[in-house]
C-alpha cells in the first residue's frame, strides 16, 4: 500500500478507495472527512484519474489551498497544479468567464460584492421614490439573493402570485419591480453578483445541453466537502454537472449544518442517498482532533437536538482538562479574563499565539476583547470583518481597475467619477443616470458621447465629464501593453488618489497610503505569480476576480503569530489547540433572533457544537453578566447551552479562581463566595421565546465601577443570581424538569451540586450554578 494510506484508519481507507460511483461520509466533527476527501483525490491521480478531471468544492479557498498543497507533496506540484478546487463562487466563476458570451455578458465581467449590490439597491430604491425605511436596502439585497438561490428569476417570481402576495403582505408590494431594476441594471453594466456565480451556472447548464456536456465529461470525479451546507442552487449544479457519470463524492455533517440562513439546505444531505442510485453510505467515527472531554461534552450538546442522524463520535486521544467556564461581571471583564488567561497557557506552555482562537456569535462582540488583548500586548488578527479589499481606499483603487476593464461597471465608475474631487456633483450624477436610462447605454458611453446627449449640464460640468472620460480612456490604451502592476501604480498616482492621501497626515490617512502599497505589492506578487501573461487584460481581470471572492480567510498567509479572533460561522472546519467560546448569554447565544422554533433553536445549537469541536487540546466557555448592547449595558443570563452540557466534562472556576481575573466580583454582588454556601440562579426565560427584538432587559444607567457598585437588591432583578440556603428537603422548582425535592447536597463554592427526586419521576444531579431552580 502507498505510504500515504497508512496514514489513514480502516474506516477512514474505505472511502478513500473506492474510486467510482455515488458515496456519501457523514461522520462527526474532526472525524477525518476532510482528510478523506485530500487523500482520495492523491489516490484517483494514483489510479490513473487526470488531475484535469477532478473538481473539489470546499467551503473556503484556504481550504482548497491547503488540500492542494498537501496533495502535492503526494502526487508532485506540477500534476496538483491541473486540479479543479476552489469553493463553488470561484470555481463557477471561471467557467462562467469562458462561456460569457452564451448569457449574454462580456468576458471582462466584473464581479459586485455585497458593498456594491447594496449600494445599487438603494440607489434603485431612490429612483423611484420608494420609502426607504420601508425598503430597507439590506433586506430588499436579501430577499432578492434567496429568490436566486432558490433559482427563482425575474420571470419566475412575476409568474408566482404567492410570491408576489408575500411580498406585499410584508408591505413591499414593489419588491418585484426592484428585483427586476437590480438584474436589468447589473446586466447592463456587465457585472454578475454573488449570487449570479451560482444562478448563471445553472442557467448555463440548463440552456446549453453543449455546455453542460462539456464539463460534464471534463469533471468526471467531483467531491464536495462541507456538503450540509450548500444551497439549492449549488445543489443543482452538483447534481447537473455528475449526472454523466455519477462519481459524485460528498463527506458532511448535519450536525454541522449553520447556514440555513443563507439559504443552505440540510436536506440535501439527508436525501442525498435518494438523489443517486447504489449510494455507498460511510461512517468515520473516531475523532482524532480534541480531548475525550471536548468530544464527550460535545456529544452531549448535540444529542439535545431531535432533528439529526444519529452519529458516534469517540476519541482515543487523552482526557485532557475540564471545559473551563468563566462568568464575568461585564464584557471588558470577559475580555480581561481571555487575556490573562491566553497569557497564563503561553507561560505554563510554551505556546504559540496562533495555538489559540475566540469565537463568538456576533461581529460586535470582538471589540471588548480586542481591546483586552491590546492593553496585554498579545498579537491578534479579526477574521472576517471588514475585509481588506473592502476598505474604501482599496476599493477606490480597485474601482478604477474594475472600470478600465469593464467601462460599463456602474457601481465602480459611481465610486470614483468624483474621487478624488473632481467637482462632479450628485446633481449632475443624477442626472447622468437618467441619461443612460433613458438610452439605454451605460453611465460610461453617456460620457463618451456628453457633447451628442441631450443632457442638462453646464458647460463646466461637461468639461469635468470630458476630463474623467479621457482619464480613463489613457489607462484603458495603456492597459493594452502595460501588466497590471504597472498599470495599478500608474492609476494610483495618476487619479490623483495619492496626492489626495498625501495631505492627510493623520494617522488614519497614514494607514490608508500603507494600504494601498500593500495593494500593489499584492498585484505584483500576482504578476509575477502568473506563469505566462497572455496580456496584462486577462492578468488584471484575473486579480480583480480573486479579490472580489476573496475573504480575508484567505488573506491570510499563515505565516505571523497570532491569536485568531472570528465568528463561529467562519471557523467551521478549522481547528485550534486552544478555544475561547465567548458571549454565552441567553439572547446573544442562543441569539434572541433564533429563539423563535425549534429549528432556529436547534440550529444555534449545531453552531453550538461547531464552536466546541473546534478545540484541541482544552476549550473555554466565558459568559458575562452585564454587556454593552446596542449602546446600552444590559444585564444577561448565561446560556442554556452551558447548563446542557454534561457537568461532568466543566470545571468551573471557584470564587477564588474568579476574582483574580475579576477582582470587581465580590461577596457583595454575587453572594458568599465560602464554600457550602449555595448560589443558584431565578429561574429565567421561557425555553421558546416569541421572534422578536430582545424581552427587555433591566438597564443600567451607567457602567459598574467599584464605587459605584452596591450590593444589590434581590428582586430588583439587577442580577440573575442571589444567595439561598437550600437545603436537604427542600422543595424545588426546575424550569424544564417541574417539582421535586432535594435529595443530596455536595460540593463546594461554585460546583455545588443537589441530587433531586422530581415528581415526574427523574433523579438529576443538578449543577446548582446553571440548574433553573427556585425554592418552593
Ligand atoms: P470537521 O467536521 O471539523 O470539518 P473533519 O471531519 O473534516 O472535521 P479533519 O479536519 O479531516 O476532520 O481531521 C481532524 C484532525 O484529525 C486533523 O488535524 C487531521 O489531520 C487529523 N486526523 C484525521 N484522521 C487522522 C488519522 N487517521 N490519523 C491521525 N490524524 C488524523
Ligand atoms: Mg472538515
Amino acid at each position: 500500500m502507498e505510504k500515504y494510506l497508512s496514514q489513514l484508519n480502516e474506516a477512514q481507507l474505505a472511502p478513500t478507495l473506492q474510486k467510482d460511483g455515488p458515496m456519501i461520509v457523514i461522520a462527526g466533527a474532526g472525524s477525518g472527512k476532510t482528510r478523506v476527501l485530500t487523500y482520495r483525490i492523491a489516490y484517483l491521480m494514483n489510479q490513473g484519474v487526470d488531475a484535469f478531471n477532478i473538481l473539489s468544492l470546499t467551503f473556503t479557498n484556504k481550504a482548497a489551498r491547503e488540500m492542494k498543497e498537501r496533495i502535492a507533496t503526494i502526487v508532485g506540484d506540477s500534476e496538483a497544479k491541473n486540479l479543479w478546487m476552489g469553493t463553488f463562487h470561484s470555481v463557477f466563476a471561471k467557467i462562467l468567464r469562458f462561456e460569457a458570451d452564451k448569457l449574454g455578458y462580456p468576458s471582462n465581467f466584473t464581479i459586485y460584492d455585497t458593498q456594491d449590490s447594496d449600494r445599487l439597491i438603494a440607489s434603485i430604491i431612490k429612483e423611484m421614490n420608494l420609502d426607504k425605511e420601508i425598503y430597507k436596502t439590506k433586506q430588499v439585497r436579501s430577499r432578492i439573493s434567496s429568490y436566486k438561490n432558490s433559482l427563482i428569476t425575474v420571470k419566475a417570481y412575476f409568474q408566482n402570485p404567492e410570491l408576489m402576495e408575500a411580498d406585499k403582505m410584508a408591505r413591499r408590494p414593489r419588491l418585484g419591480d426592484i428585483y427586476k431594476n437590480y438584474v436589468d441594471r447589473c446586466f447592463k453594466a456587465g457585472v454578475m453578483d454573488f449570487d449570479d456565480l451560482l444562478l448563471k451556472t445553472n442557467e448555463l447548464l440548463t440552456r446549453f445541453p453543449e455546455v453542460l456536456a462539456k464539463y460534464q465529461d471534463k469533471f468526471r470525479y467531483i467531491l464536495v466537502d462541507e456538503y450540509q451546507d450548500t444551497n439549492h442552487s449549488q445543489y443543482l449544479i452538483v447534481r447537473a454537472l455528475s449526472d454523466r457519470f455519477q462519481n459524485i463524492c460528498v463527506v458532511g455533517d448535519d450536525a454541522q449544518s449553520i447556514y440555513a440562513f443563507r439559504g443552505a439546505n440540510i436536506n440535501n444531505i439527508l436525501n442525498f442517498q435518494k438523489d443517486y442510485d447504489d449510494v455507498k453510505l460511510f461512517r468515520l467515527e473516531q475523532n482524532y482532533r480534541s480531548t475525550k472531554n471536548i468530544v464527550n461534552a460535545a456529544n452531549s450538546i448535540i444529542e439535545k437536538n431531535e432533528t439529526k442522524l444519529d452519529k458516534i463520535v469517540w476519541t482515543a486521544n487523552d482526557e485532557g482538562p475540564k471545559i473551563k467556564v468563566n462568568r464575568s461581571l461585564t464584557d471588558s471583564d470577559e475580555g480581561r479574563f481571555v487575556a490573562s488567561s491566553i497569557l497564563d497557557n503561553k507561560m505554563q506552555n510554551q505556546l504559540l499565539n496562533s495555538d489559540f482562537a475566540v469565537l463568538y456569535r456576533t461581529n460586535a462582540q470582538s471589540r471588548s476583547i480586542e481591546d483586552a488583548l491590546r492593553k496585554r500586548g498579545i498579537p491578534y488578527q479579526i477574521y472576517g470583518g471588514l475585509s481588506f479589499y473592502q476598505r474604501k481606499e482599496i476599493k477606490d483603487v480597485l474601482s478604477y481597475l474594475r472600470l478600465i476593464i469593464n467601462p460599463a461597471d456602474e457601481e465602480a465608475l459611481k465610486r470614483v467619477i468624483n474621487y478624488p474631487a473632481r467637482g462632479i456633483g450628485q446633481t449632475t450624477m443624477d442626472r447622468l443616470v437618467v441619461s443612460a436610462n433613458g438610452y439605454g447605454k451605460t453611465i460610461f458611453e453617456v460620457l463618451q458621447n456628453i457633447d451628442k446627449v441631450d443632457i442638462n449640464v453646464n458647460s463646466g460640468a461637461r468639461n469635468k465629464l470630458r476630463d474623467f472620460t479621457t482619464l480613463i480612456e489613457s489607462f484603458q490604451v495603456m492597459n493594452q501593453n502595460a501588466n497590471a502592476f504597472e498599470l495599478a501604480d500608474h492609476v494610483a498616482k495618476a487619479s490623483g488618489m495619492i496626492r489626495e492621501l498625501n495631505k492627510d497626515s493623520t494617522p488614519e490617512g497614514v494607514a490608508k497610503l500603507e494600504n494601498i502599497e500593500e495593494l500593489l505589492n499584492g498585484i505584483k506578487d500576482f504578476v509575477e505569480g502568473q506563469k505566462e501573461i497572455v496580456d496584462a487584460t486577462a492578468s488584471l481581470a484575473e486579480f480583480l476576480e480573486d479579490v472580489a471572492l476573496a475573504t480575508d480567510l484567505d488573506a491570510d498567509k499563515g505565516d505571523a503569530d497570532h491569536v485568531a479572533l472570528m465568528t463561529i460561522h467562519l471557523a467551521k472546519g478549522l481547528e485550534f489547540p486552544y478555544v475561547y467560546i465567548v458571549g454565552l448569554e441567553e439572547d446573544l447565544f442562543p441569539s434572541a433572533m433564533s429563539m423563535g422554533t425549534r429549528s432556529e433553536l436547534e440550529e444555534e445549537r449545531r453552531l453550538f457544537y461547531v464552536a466546541l469541536t473546534r478545540a484541541e487540546k482544552q476549550a473555554y466557555l466565558t459568559y458575562a453578566l452585564s454587556r454593552y448592547r446596542w449602546g446600552k449595558l444590559i444585564d444577561s443570563d448565561p446560556s442554556r447551552f452551558i447548563e446542557e452540557i454534561d457537568e461532568k466534562y466543566l470545571d468551573i472556576l471557584t470564587p477564588a479562581e474568579e476574582r483574580r481575573f475579576n477582582p470587581m466580583l465580590d461577596s457583595d454582588i454575587f453572594g458568599d463566595p465560602e464554600p457550602n454556601k449555595v448560589r443558584f440562579k431565578k429561574p429565567v426565560q421561557p425555553t421558546f421565546k416569541k421572534k422578536g427584538p430582545p424581552v427587555s432587559k433591566v438597564e443600567k444607567k451607567q457602567l459598574p465601577t467599584s464605587k459605584n457598585l452596591k450590593p444589590v437588591s434581590k428582586t430588583g432583578g439587577n442580577t440573575n443570581l442571589f444567595d439561598g440556603k437550600l437545603v436537604v428537603g427542600n422543595m424545588v422548582e426546575h424550569l424544564r424538569f417541574g417539582k421535586g425535592e432535594v435529595l443530596t447536597i455536595e460540593g463546594a463554592g461554585a460546583d455545588v451540586k443537589a441530587e433531586i427526586k422530581f415528581h415526574n419521576g427523574g433523579v438529576k444531579k443538578l449543577l446548582l450554578r446553571f440548574a433553573k431552580l427556585e425554592i418552593i
